[in-house]
């Protein structure tokens, strides 16, 4: 079976410098596969080369064992990779039920359509409902988003995307900023997606990748530095050396 990313030879200079260098990622289908790194690794670039908001300097994207190097941000998306993405302006306006109908009528292709039918559609709204409750959003899904508690935003931005049916899903740090007695809502939740969506989680806390990952692999200065199993990453003495030279 494909994997469902692959990453082969993955480069990303800007100018002389390289942010990602010759990164050899594979990760498998259903896997809770975690990517780490201290603060300027180079995770973001390498998030923001999957999803093709950068073209890679060098390397090739699979996904689904599918050559996406090339592929448009949305091609990405219509082939099942999603990301989460900071809830903007707009959707703070809207209360979480409309904009998961909305994101979820959108994929359907009717969402230019959604708002003026009477009523709208029952089935996209059974299907927000759905998904919101099992992102412990359903208390609050008739508020104003801005209104929601900062994690229960940042849950909101796992839904919307989720909302895209996506086969693998991207999660950058969807806790940073959360206040701790909100952050067990977040991880649980997390760790509550569905088994058949494959995560890659790119984080800087360690034990947030601890309570998650099935595999982890570790960024610093742009390569991989080390890859393996929770235990093995957890005992590892470069990697410890790595977070405390930060
Ligand atoms: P991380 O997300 O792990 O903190 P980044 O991918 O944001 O790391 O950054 C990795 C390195 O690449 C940093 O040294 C950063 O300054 C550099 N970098 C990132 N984007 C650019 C850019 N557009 N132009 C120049 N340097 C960049």
């Amino acid at each position: 079976m494909n994997p469902a990313l692959r990453t082969i030879g993955l480069g990303k200079s800007f100018g002389g410098f390289k942010a990602n260098a010759d990164v050899s990622l594979s990760v498998k289908q259903g896997a809770r596969h975690a990517l780490i790194g201290p603060n300027g690794a180079g995770k973001t670039t390498f998030i923001n080369l999957l999803t093709g908001v950068l073209p890679p300097s060098a390397g090739t994207i699979w996904l689904n064992g599918e050559d996406v190097t090339y592929a448009s941000q949305q091609g990405r998306v219509r082939r099942g990779m999603a990301r989460t993405y900071q809830i903007n302006q707009l959707f703070a306006e809207l209360t979480p039920i409309e904009t998961v109908s909305l994101a979820i009528a959108e994929r359907q292709g009717t969402g230019a359509r959604f708002w003026s039918r009477v009523g709208a559609d029952s089935a996209v709204i059974d299907e927000a409902e759905a998904l919101l409750t099992r992102m412990q959003l359903g208390a609050m899904m008739t508020r104003r988003t801005s209104t929601l508690p900062y994690g229960k935003q940042r849950l909101l931005e796992i839904a919307l995307a989720m909302a895209c049916k996506p086969k693998l899903l991207l999660l950058d740090e969807p806790a940073a900023g959360v206040p701790e007695d909100e952050r067990h809502d977040v991880l649980d939740s997390v760790a509550a997606l569905p088994e058949d969506v494959t995560v890659l989680l790119i984080e800087h806390d360690m034990e947030l990748v601890f309570s998650f990952a099935d595999r982890i692999s570790v960024l610093v200065q742009g390569a991989l530095f080390a890859e393996g199993t929770v235990d093995e990453i957890s005992s590892d003495p470069r990697v410890k050396a790595v977070y405390l030279g930060e």
